[in-house]
C-alpha cells in the first residue's frame, strides 16, 4: 500500500515524505486505517523497535490535533528522556507542514521552578509520567482538553518503579472518551494489566 492510499491530509504526506518514507512499513499500514476510525477507538500494538511503531502513533496524534487551536489535544508518556527528545524531534519533523506546536516534560525548567511557567498552550505534551503527573497536579494544562493519550514502551513502564501507577493516574485526570494508544514490544501480565485498565476495548495488533 502507499501514504495516499491511508487517508492522511496533504500536510501530513509532506510530513511523511519530510522524513524520506517511501511506503508505510506493515504495521503503519494495519494500524493507521484504525487508529484514524470515527468514532475514535483505542488501539493496543504490540511491535519493537525498528518496526515503524513511532510513526504510526506520531501520525495518530497530528490527525487528531487542530493546529488553529490553542490547546492541549495529545498527551504522549514514555518511559525515558531520550525517548521523549526523539519521538518530539519526530514530531517535529512530521508535523512540521501543520504548525504543530510540541511541549516536551522531561525534566524541570528553570521557567517552572520559579513558577513563572504559565499555562502550556502547545498541542502536544510528550514527556515521562512523572514530569506530566506534576504539570497535571499544577494545573499547567487542561487534561480535559487531550483527545488522544499515546504510552509507548509499556513494557518498560511497568518494570519501572511507579511509572505504571503514575501512568494510571494520568489516564484517570483524562477525559474519559480519550482515544488511548498502547505500544508495548512484549505482553507480560502486566502489561496486560495496564493495558486493559487505560486502554479497554482496544483493537489488538501484532507484527
Ligand atoms: P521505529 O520502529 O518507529 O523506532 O522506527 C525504526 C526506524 O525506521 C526509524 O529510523 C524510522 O525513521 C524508520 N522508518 C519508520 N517507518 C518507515 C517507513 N515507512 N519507511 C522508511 N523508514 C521508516
Amino acid at each position: 500500500s502507499t501514504f495516499e492510499e491511508l487517508g492522511l491530509s496533504r500536510e501530513l504526506l509532506q510530513g511523511v515524505y519530510a522524513m524520506k518514507f517511501n511506503k508505510p512499513s506493515r504495521i503503519q499500514a494495519t494500524s493507521l486505517p484504525l487508529i484514524a476510525r470515527d468514532p475514535p477507538k483505542n488501539l493496543i500494538g504490540q511491535a519493537k523497535n525498528g518496526s515503524g511503531k513511532t510513526a504510526c502513533f506520531v501520525l495518530g496524534m497530528l490527525m487528531r490535533v487542530d493546529t488553529k487551536v490553542d490547546e492541549v489535544q495529545a498527551l504522549c508518556v514514555v518511559p525515558t528522556r531520550e525517548l521523549a527528545r526523539q519521538i518530539m524531534s519526530v514530531l517535529e519533523t512530521m508535523g512540521k507542514y501543520t504548525g504543530v506546536k510540541v511541549f516536551c516534560a522531561v525534566k524541570q525548567t528553570e521557567e517552572e521552578r520559579s513558577s513563572r511557567l504559565s499555562t502550556i498552550r502547545d498541542h502536544v505534551i510528550i514527556g515521562t509520567p512523572g514530569r506530566v503527573m506534576d504539570l497535571i497536579k499544577r494545573r499547567l494544562f487542561n487534561p480535559a482538553t487531550v483527545k488522544i493519550f499515546v504510552l509507548d514502551e509499556a513494557d518498560v513502564m511497568v518494570d519501572t518503579q511507579g511509572m505504571g501507577d503514575q501512568t494510571l493516574r494520568i489516564k484517570r485526570a483524562l477525559n474519559p472518551q480519550v482515544q488511548t494508544l498502547l505500544f508495548s514490544a512484549t505482553f507480560s501480565d502486566q502489561v496486560q494489566a495496564l493495558a486493559r485498565r487505560v486502554a479497554p476495548n482496544a483493537s489488538q495488533i501484532s507484527v
